[in-house]
This record gives structure tokens, C-alpha cells and sequence, in this order.
């Protein structure tokens, strides 16, 4: 039995701790991370990997990953299928299991259960959170962690990621990545199928979806987007792929940079416009936000005259000057009487709407009979 360490609880070291348990090795994993943000679209499980965790007993159904079922190659401006692309074969008659969709948070919860599980084979791995390694000394072999301690094994892997240190430190040379050529930018983001089955125009989504991976592909401005669910079909991945004259440099790389959608729109707005109301962020929270506008003051003025007898409301005027404009608050009884039943919500609310978007209208059958006029309105 060999004591190994693992450097990094990502994928890789997680799958190398499950191995080396099962082959009857002590396995101590060291992670700087807590492990309890673990962030992440979905990921392709394909049948060379699936081979194995499979086998070593993971339970897709268990972890929410889904098989694929098709995958369509579509215009993004027709939204037709695209010519001349085979069809593609299914990932079982080549690897001879599926290809699984899921969602990263969900592959690494199932390899850290399997890592540390008690009942499985072999001595579960311990995982120490929070250690992050600063050092190696691959003579002895052994690493240093943040803050001094020395910790010596059989073996070390280095599993901490694509910008290594360990391969710095241990082989003697990082790992630089490749140049991208074809494509260089990619936008991501996560869109709950039960968004989508809310608004009539974005229902048709879900229609068939299960297991349903979609590329709309422009091929002359190298654009794509790619589309595929995870989480038992709850939540579809999006990717739009694309290439960016001004992305040359490796400014920092990393998965948690995030964009204002409004640039992931603009990137592909000449695409399908159904496609494009699909990734278009729904805007509840800016009707919230003029449902607040409208409510707030009012509200607020109506709560301060409560606290005194309608013909006193003298009393409270002090009050609503810090609510309401001067000339809004009600002198006398008549002028109470007025800012109260008066106030038209109907009219007040359309045409903040409709400043809003010019297209608004409610649905015809929202009021039942005509609304009542204000008197002198
Ligand atoms: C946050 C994140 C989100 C991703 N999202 C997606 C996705 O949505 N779809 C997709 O297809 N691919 C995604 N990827 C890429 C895919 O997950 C990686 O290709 C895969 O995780 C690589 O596995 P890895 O174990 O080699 O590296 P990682 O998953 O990067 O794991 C490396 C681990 O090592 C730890 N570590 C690094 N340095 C040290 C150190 N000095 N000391 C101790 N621990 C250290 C890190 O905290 C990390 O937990 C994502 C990767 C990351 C990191």
C-alpha cells in the first residue's frame, strides 16, 4: 500500500483518488478551495469516460446526468437543419456506453461521494479542504502547504488544474496552452427549462428536448451556438462560441469572468429571433422594479395618514412632505378623499409600462367589464 497525495479536488484528482482507493492505496487529497462553491455549466460525460466510472459504480440516474439522445446541426437564422453534416453516430455503437449530459456541480458531487464514501472498496480518501500547496519536493517526494507544513508520501500527483504549478515544479515546465485559431471566445450560461415553459413564445423549447443537444452553426462568421440539457432535462447549457479579433492575448483566463448579457445578445443578434428570445434574460426584475415606482410613495403616504383620523390629517402633514411633493399633499378632507379614491392604478400602471415598452397591452380578457373613468380626469 503507498501513501499518495493528490494535489486538487477537480475532476482529475478526484477520479485519480478513486482509482488509487480501489487499488488499495492510502489517498490524502490537499484542496485550497472549500469545495462549497463549486461553479460550473454542464459537461459531456462520453463513453470513454463513462466506461469506467460506470463500472466503478456511479448511478447516472442517482447524479441527474441524462444520456443523449440526438443531436441536430441547425441554421441559426432558419432554425432548419443544416445540409450536408452526417448524422451522427450513436455514442454506444462507437464506445459502447452513452454520453452523458451533466451538470459539472453534479459529476463532482458524485466523485467525491465515490472518493470518500465509507462502505466502498479500499480506505475512503481524505480530503482536506482549504490547503493549499505552495511547494514540491519531488526527491523526497513531498509537498508544502500555505503556512509551513511539509508533508511527505510514496508518490505526489499533480492534479491542480490547467495552470499547474505542480508540472512547473515537478517536470519543469508549465503547461502553456495552445493558441486558439478557429474560435477564441466562449460566453456560457445556464437557462432553467422551467423559464422557457412560462411564456408562451418560448415554450416550444421543451418540445422533445430530452437528451437533445442543438448547434446552430454560422459557418462564415465563425459563430455557434451549442445547446444541450443536463439535470434530468431541467436545465438546458448554452454555449456561443465565437471568434474575437480583439481576444488575442491571454489576459487571465478563467471560468468565473462574467459578461453583461446584453454583450452575449449583441454577439449573436442577427441569429433567429425566436432563438434569440430564448437566451434573452427575462425582465421581471425591471417590471419589479417600475411596480416599485408606482407603489412606494404611495403606499408609504397612504401608511402615514393611517396613523391618524382622516379629518386630522393636519397632524401627519409634516410627514408626508418627506414622501410626497409639496403640492401633493392633500390640505383638507376633499383633497384626502381624493388622493385616495382617485388614484387611477389601471391608467398609472399601463402607461409606466408602455414608457417602458411601447408594445405593452393586456391581455384582452383581463378585466372582464370596462374600468371606471376618474370623475374630471
Ligand atoms: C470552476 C470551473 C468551471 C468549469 N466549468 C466547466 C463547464 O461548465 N463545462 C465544461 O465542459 N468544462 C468546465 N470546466 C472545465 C473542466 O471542468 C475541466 O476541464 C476539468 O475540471 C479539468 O479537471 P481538473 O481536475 O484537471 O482541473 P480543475 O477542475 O481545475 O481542478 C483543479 C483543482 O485543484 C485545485 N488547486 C489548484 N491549485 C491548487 C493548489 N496549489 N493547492 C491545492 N489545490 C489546488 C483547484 O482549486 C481545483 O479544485 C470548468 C473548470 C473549472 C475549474
Amino acid at each position: 500500500m503507498l501513501n499518495v497525495i493528490v494535489v486538487g479536488a477537480g475532476i482529475a484528482g478526484l477520479s485519480a483518488a478513486i482509482a488509487l482507493r480501489r487499488a488499495g492505496h492510502c489517498v490524502h487529497v490537499y484542496e485550497r478551495s472549500a469545495l462549497n462553491n463549486e461553479i460550473g455549466a454542464a459537461i459531456n460525460v462520453p463513453p470513454n469516460a463513462a466506461r469506467f466510472l460506470l463500472a466503478w459504480g456511479l448511478d447516472p440516474a442517482r447524479w441527474r446526468f441524462i444520456p443523449s439522445r440526438r443531436v441536430s446541426y441547425l441554421d441559426p437564422f432558419t432554425l432548419e437543419p443544416l445540409g450536408n453534416i452526417p448524422a451522427r453516430p450513436s455514442p454506444r455503437s462507437i464506445g459502447g456506453c452513452e454520453l452523458y449530459y451533466t451538470h459539472r456541480v453534479d459529476l463532482h458531487n458524485a466523485l467525491k461521494w465515490m472518493a470518500t464514501r465509507e462502505d466502498g472498496p479500499g480506505t475512503p480518501v481524505t480530503v482536506h479542504l482549504k490547503a493549499s500547496v505552495v511547494g514540491y519536493d519531488s526527491s523526497k517526494p513531498s509537498i508544502v502547504l500555505q503556512g509551513g507544513q511539509e508533508i511527505v508520501g510514496d508518490v505526489v500527483i499533480g492534479a491542480d488544474g490547467v495552470h499547474s504549478q505542480a508540472s512547473e515544479a515537478i517536470v519543469g515546465r508549465g503547461n502553456d496552452p495552445v493558441q486558439p485559431i478557429h474560435y477564441n471566445s466562449c460566453y456560457r450560461f445556464l437557462i432553467p427549462a422551467s423559464v422557457l415553459e412560462e411564456d408562451a413564445e418560448t415554450r416550444f423549447w421543451n418540445e422533445g428536448a430530452d437528451g437533445w443537444g442543438r448547434l446552430f452553426i454560422d459557418y462564415s462568421t465563425r459563430r455557434r451556438l451549442v445547446t444541450y440539457p443536463c439535470r434530468n432535462n431541467t436545465i438546458y447549457n448554452f454555449v456561443g462560441i465565437f471568434y474575437d479579433e480583439n481576444m488575442k492575448t491571454d489576459d487571465g483566463e478563467n471560468w468565473q469572468r462574467s459578461v453583461d448579457i446584453a454583450q452575449v445578445l449583441n454577439e449573436f443578434s442577427d441569429f433567429n429571433p425566436k432563438l434569440l428570445k430564448i437566451i434573452s434574460p427575462s425582465d421581471i426584475e425591471k417590471r419589479l422594479e417600475i411596480y416599485n415606482q408606482l407603489r412606494w410613495k404611495r403606499a408609504t403616504a397612504i401608511q402615514i395618514l393611517s396613523m391618524a383620523g382622516l379629518e386630522q390629517s393636519e397632524l401627519v402633514r409634516d410627514d408626508l412632505a418627506g414622501v410626497l411633493e409639496r403640492d401633493e399633499v392633500p390640505m383638507d378632507l376633499h383633497a384626502l378623499y381624493k388622493f385616495t379614491f382617485a388614484f387611477n392604478i389601471v391608467d398609472a400602471s399601463l402607461s409606466a409600462m408602455r414608457e417602458y415598452d411601447p408594445n405593452f397591452r393586456l391581455p384582452s380578457d383581463f378585466f372582464e367589464r370596462d374600468v371606471a373613468d376618474v370623475p374630471g380626469q
